[in-house]
Protein backbone atom coordinates (compact mmCIF):
# COMPACT_ATOMS: atom_id res chain seq x y z
CA UNK A 1 0.00 0.00 0.00
CA UNK A 2 2.76 2.72 -0.88
CA UNK A 3 1.04 3.58 -3.86
CA UNK A 4 -0.37 7.60 -3.53
CA UNK A 5 -2.80 9.14 -5.98
CA UNK A 6 -0.78 12.53 -6.59
CA UNK A 7 -3.91 15.14 -6.10
CA UNK A 8 -4.10 16.89 -9.61
CA UNK A 9 -2.92 20.40 -7.95
CA UNK A 10 0.74 18.93 -7.54
CA UNK A 11 1.38 18.09 -11.25
CA UNK A 12 3.66 20.70 -12.52
CA UNK A 13 1.37 22.43 -14.74
CA UNK A 14 1.69 26.30 -14.83
CA UNK A 15 -1.72 27.07 -13.66
CA UNK A 16 -2.56 30.11 -15.41
CA UNK A 17 -2.59 27.67 -18.58
CA UNK A 18 -5.04 25.21 -18.43
CA UNK A 19 -4.23 22.17 -20.59
CA UNK A 20 -6.81 22.65 -23.81
CA UNK A 21 -5.19 26.13 -23.63
CA UNK A 22 -1.60 24.77 -24.01
CA UNK A 23 -2.77 22.45 -26.85
CA UNK A 24 -4.43 25.29 -29.09
CA UNK A 25 -1.67 27.69 -28.10
CA UNK A 26 0.98 24.66 -29.69
CA UNK A 27 -1.61 24.05 -32.01
CA UNK A 28 -1.36 27.47 -33.19
CA UNK A 29 2.31 27.65 -33.10
CA UNK A 30 2.54 24.49 -35.33
CA UNK A 31 0.28 26.14 -38.03
CA UNK A 32 2.28 29.21 -37.73
CA UNK A 33 5.51 27.33 -38.45
CA UNK A 34 3.51 25.54 -41.06
CA UNK A 35 2.83 28.20 -42.90
CA UNK A 36 6.44 29.13 -42.73
CA UNK A 37 7.90 26.09 -44.39
CA UNK A 38 5.70 27.08 -47.46
CA UNK A 39 7.96 29.47 -48.42
CA UNK A 40 9.59 29.04 -51.97
CA UNK A 41 11.72 30.81 -54.37
CA UNK A 42 9.30 33.19 -56.49
CA UNK A 43 11.66 35.74 -58.38
CA UNK A 44 15.13 37.27 -58.23
CA UNK A 45 15.25 41.30 -59.47
CA UNK A 46 18.72 42.40 -59.90
CA UNK A 47 17.31 45.79 -59.76
CA UNK A 48 14.37 47.68 -58.23
CA UNK A 49 12.39 47.97 -61.53
CA UNK A 50 13.23 44.35 -62.19
CA UNK A 51 10.88 43.81 -58.86
CA UNK A 52 7.22 42.47 -60.08
CA UNK A 53 4.57 44.96 -58.59
CA UNK A 54 2.87 42.67 -55.75
CA UNK A 55 -0.50 43.16 -53.97
CA UNK A 56 0.33 41.24 -51.22
CA UNK A 57 1.84 41.97 -47.93
CA UNK A 58 5.72 42.11 -48.22
CA UNK A 59 8.05 41.37 -45.47
CA UNK A 60 11.99 42.81 -46.18
CA UNK A 61 15.02 41.19 -44.12
CA UNK A 62 18.07 43.40 -44.76
CA UNK A 63 20.98 43.55 -42.36
CA UNK A 64 24.50 43.86 -42.31
CA UNK A 65 26.82 41.03 -44.50
CA UNK A 66 27.34 38.23 -42.10
CA UNK A 67 24.61 39.27 -39.46
CA UNK A 68 22.99 35.87 -40.02
CA UNK A 69 20.08 36.97 -42.32
CA UNK A 70 20.50 34.09 -44.71
CA UNK A 71 20.96 31.53 -41.27
CA UNK A 72 18.00 32.91 -39.86
CA UNK A 73 15.41 32.66 -42.70
CA UNK A 74 16.25 29.40 -43.54
CA UNK A 75 15.36 28.62 -39.62
CA UNK A 76 12.04 30.71 -39.82
CA UNK A 77 11.19 28.84 -42.91
CA UNK A 78 13.00 25.65 -42.00
CA UNK A 79 14.39 25.25 -45.42
CA UNK A 80 18.15 24.04 -46.06
CA UNK A 81 18.87 26.32 -48.60
CA UNK A 82 16.03 28.80 -49.10
CA UNK A 83 18.20 32.31 -48.78
CA UNK A 84 22.22 32.06 -49.20
CA UNK A 85 24.89 33.76 -48.40
CA UNK A 86 26.74 34.86 -51.36
CA UNK A 87 29.74 36.88 -50.44
CA UNK A 88 30.56 37.41 -54.07
CA UNK A 89 30.66 40.94 -55.09
CA UNK A 90 28.36 41.41 -58.04
CA UNK A 91 26.02 38.42 -56.59
CA UNK A 92 25.13 40.37 -53.53
CA UNK A 93 22.91 42.98 -55.56
CA UNK A 94 20.24 41.06 -56.09
CA UNK A 95 16.87 41.20 -54.29
CA UNK A 96 15.12 37.25 -54.00
CA UNK A 97 11.39 36.94 -53.16
CA UNK A 98 9.83 33.84 -51.65
CA UNK A 99 5.78 33.30 -51.56
CA UNK A 100 4.82 32.41 -48.74
CA UNK A 101 1.07 30.56 -48.50
CA UNK A 102 -1.13 27.68 -48.12
CA UNK A 103 -2.16 25.18 -51.08
CA UNK A 104 0.01 27.33 -53.17
CA UNK A 105 -1.84 30.40 -52.45
CA UNK A 106 0.53 33.37 -51.72
CA UNK A 107 -0.84 35.34 -49.00
CA UNK A 108 2.78 37.08 -48.03
CA UNK A 109 6.08 37.81 -49.82
CA UNK A 110 9.24 37.76 -48.10
CA UNK A 111 12.00 39.86 -49.30
CA UNK A 112 15.78 38.86 -49.19
CA UNK A 113 17.85 41.85 -49.75
CA UNK A 114 21.29 41.72 -49.95
CA UNK A 115 23.52 42.14 -46.71
CA UNK A 116 25.31 45.40 -46.64
CA UNK A 117 28.74 46.37 -45.34
CA UNK A 118 31.09 43.68 -46.85
CA UNK A 119 34.40 45.11 -46.94
CA UNK A 120 35.34 43.91 -50.34
CA UNK A 121 32.70 45.49 -52.16
CA UNK A 122 33.77 48.50 -54.41
CA UNK A 123 33.00 51.80 -52.62
CA UNK A 124 30.92 52.76 -56.10
CA UNK A 125 28.95 49.50 -55.55
CA UNK A 126 28.53 49.87 -51.61
CA UNK A 127 26.68 53.12 -52.61
CA UNK A 128 25.00 52.28 -55.52
CA UNK A 129 23.24 49.55 -53.26
CA UNK A 130 22.28 51.91 -50.70
CA UNK A 131 20.61 53.66 -53.07
CA UNK A 132 18.48 50.76 -54.53
CA UNK A 133 18.00 49.26 -50.75
CA UNK A 134 16.56 53.20 -49.93
CA UNK A 135 15.02 53.11 -52.88
CA UNK A 136 12.89 49.83 -52.21
CA UNK A 137 12.62 50.54 -48.55
CA UNK A 138 10.63 54.03 -49.38
CA UNK A 139 8.72 53.12 -52.16
CA UNK A 140 7.80 49.85 -52.28
CA UNK A 141 4.05 49.66 -52.30
CA UNK A 142 3.28 46.39 -51.19
CA UNK A 143 5.87 46.93 -47.88
CA UNK A 144 4.44 45.85 -44.72
CA UNK A 145 7.22 45.15 -42.15
CA UNK A 146 11.02 45.44 -42.06
CA UNK A 147 13.39 42.80 -40.22
CA UNK A 148 16.44 43.98 -38.89
CA UNK A 149 19.49 41.39 -38.33
CA UNK A 150 21.83 42.39 -36.28
CA UNK A 151 24.50 40.87 -34.51
CA UNK A 152 24.37 41.92 -30.79
CA UNK A 153 28.12 41.36 -30.48
CA UNK A 154 28.28 44.73 -32.28
CA UNK A 155 25.19 46.21 -32.07
CA UNK A 156 23.69 48.57 -34.69
CA UNK A 157 26.31 49.67 -37.41
CA UNK A 158 26.36 53.19 -39.30
CA UNK A 159 24.89 51.54 -42.12
CA UNK A 160 22.06 50.06 -39.61
CA UNK A 161 21.65 53.79 -38.60
CA UNK A 162 21.45 54.65 -42.07
CA UNK A 163 18.79 52.28 -42.80
CA UNK A 164 16.66 53.08 -39.91
CA UNK A 165 16.78 56.86 -40.83
CA UNK A 166 15.57 56.11 -44.01
CA UNK A 167 12.54 53.80 -42.76
CA UNK A 168 11.82 56.07 -39.83
CA UNK A 169 8.89 57.91 -41.59
CA UNK A 170 7.26 54.68 -42.74
CA UNK A 171 7.73 53.06 -39.43
CA UNK A 172 5.79 56.02 -38.20
CA UNK A 173 2.66 55.49 -40.70
CA UNK A 174 2.37 52.33 -39.67
CA UNK A 175 5.46 50.37 -41.12
CA UNK A 176 5.98 47.27 -38.79
CA UNK A 177 9.64 47.07 -37.85
CA UNK A 178 11.50 44.63 -36.18
CA UNK A 179 15.25 44.09 -34.65
CA UNK A 180 16.15 40.74 -34.56
CA UNK A 181 19.70 40.27 -32.60
CA UNK A 182 20.79 37.65 -33.80
CA UNK A 183 23.64 34.44 -32.84
CA UNK A 184 21.74 35.28 -28.92
CA UNK A 185 23.88 31.87 -28.17
CA UNK A 186 26.92 33.46 -28.01
CA UNK A 187 25.92 36.27 -25.38
CA UNK A 188 25.22 35.45 -21.68
CA UNK A 189 21.76 36.43 -20.37
CA UNK A 190 23.39 39.40 -18.77
CA UNK A 191 24.55 40.67 -22.12
CA UNK A 192 21.86 39.21 -24.43
CA UNK A 193 19.65 41.38 -21.70
CA UNK A 194 21.88 44.67 -21.95
CA UNK A 195 21.92 44.12 -26.33
CA UNK A 196 18.22 43.48 -25.99
CA UNK A 197 17.22 46.71 -24.07
CA UNK A 198 19.52 48.88 -26.33
CA UNK A 199 18.03 47.76 -29.05
CA UNK A 200 14.67 48.80 -27.74
CA UNK A 201 15.87 52.40 -27.86
CA UNK A 202 17.03 52.24 -30.98
CA UNK A 203 14.04 50.33 -32.41
CA UNK A 204 11.45 53.87 -32.57
CA UNK A 205 8.35 52.50 -32.71
CA UNK A 206 9.39 49.11 -33.71
CA UNK A 207 10.14 46.07 -31.55
CA UNK A 208 13.70 44.01 -30.61
CA UNK A 209 13.91 40.20 -30.10
CA UNK A 210 16.34 38.10 -29.25
CA UNK A 211 16.81 35.03 -31.93
CA UNK A 212 19.26 31.93 -32.35
CA UNK A 213 18.78 30.03 -34.80
CA UNK A 214 21.42 27.64 -33.52
CA UNK A 215 19.66 27.08 -30.15
CA UNK A 216 16.34 27.52 -32.01
CA UNK A 217 15.30 30.55 -29.71
CA UNK A 218 12.78 33.03 -30.74
CA UNK A 219 11.30 31.18 -33.21
CA UNK A 220 7.68 31.22 -32.25
CA UNK A 221 7.98 35.17 -31.66
CA UNK A 222 9.23 35.52 -34.40
CA UNK A 223 6.73 33.60 -36.33
CA UNK A 224 3.56 34.88 -34.94
CA UNK A 225 4.93 38.58 -35.64
CA UNK A 226 5.20 37.61 -39.23
CA UNK A 227 1.56 36.00 -39.20
CA UNK A 228 0.44 39.11 -37.56
CA UNK A 229 2.18 41.73 -39.60
CA UNK A 230 1.05 39.89 -43.06
CA UNK A 231 -2.84 39.55 -41.65
CA UNK A 232 -3.69 41.93 -39.51
CA UNK A 233 -6.60 43.91 -40.47
CA UNK A 234 -5.63 47.24 -42.00
CA UNK A 235 -5.56 50.28 -38.98
CA UNK A 236 -8.19 52.68 -38.93
CA UNK A 237 -7.12 55.41 -41.95
CA UNK A 238 -5.63 53.13 -44.36
CA UNK A 239 -7.33 53.70 -46.86
CA UNK A 240 -6.70 49.76 -48.65
CA UNK A 241 -9.54 48.30 -49.72
CA UNK A 242 -11.82 51.27 -48.77
CA UNK A 243 -14.02 52.82 -51.63
CA UNK A 244 -12.14 55.36 -54.05
CA UNK A 245 -14.88 57.99 -52.60
CA UNK A 246 -13.46 58.50 -49.53
CA UNK A 247 -11.10 61.26 -49.57
P1 LIG B 1 24.33 36.65 -43.65
O1 LIG B 1 25.55 37.12 -44.37
O2 LIG B 1 23.69 37.76 -42.88
O3 LIG B 1 23.37 35.91 -44.51
O4 LIG B 1 24.86 35.67 -42.49
P2 LIG B 1 24.88 34.07 -42.44
O5 LIG B 1 23.51 33.53 -42.26
O6 LIG B 1 25.68 33.55 -43.57
O7 LIG B 1 25.64 33.86 -41.06
C1 LIG B 1 26.92 34.39 -40.82
C2 LIG B 1 27.66 33.50 -39.84
O8 LIG B 1 27.00 33.49 -38.58
C3 LIG B 1 27.70 32.05 -40.29
O9 LIG B 1 28.97 31.53 -39.97
C4 LIG B 1 26.63 31.39 -39.48
O10 LIG B 1 26.87 30.03 -39.25
C5 LIG B 1 26.67 32.18 -38.18
N1 LIG B 1 25.37 32.17 -37.51
C6 LIG B 1 24.18 32.53 -38.02
N2 LIG B 1 23.19 32.38 -37.11
C7 LIG B 1 23.77 31.90 -36.00
C8 LIG B 1 23.27 31.53 -34.68
O11 LIG B 1 22.09 31.63 -34.35
N3 LIG B 1 24.21 31.12 -33.77
C9 LIG B 1 25.53 31.04 -34.07
N4 LIG B 1 26.35 30.64 -33.10
N5 LIG B 1 26.01 31.34 -35.29
C10 LIG B 1 25.16 31.77 -36.24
Amino acid sequence: MTHHHKPASAAPRRPSRPAATDTAHAQELKRLHGWLHTARFLTTAPQLEHLPALDVPEIAFVGRSNAGKSTSINTLTQQKRLAFASKTPGRTQSINLFSLGKQGETDAVLADLPGYGYAAVPQEAKIRWQRVMANYLVTRENLKGVVLLCDPRLGLTELDEALLDVIRPRVQEGLKFLILLTKADKLTHAEAQKALSIARLQCGGGEARLFSALKKQGLDEVAQLLWQWTHEAPAAGDVEDEPEALD
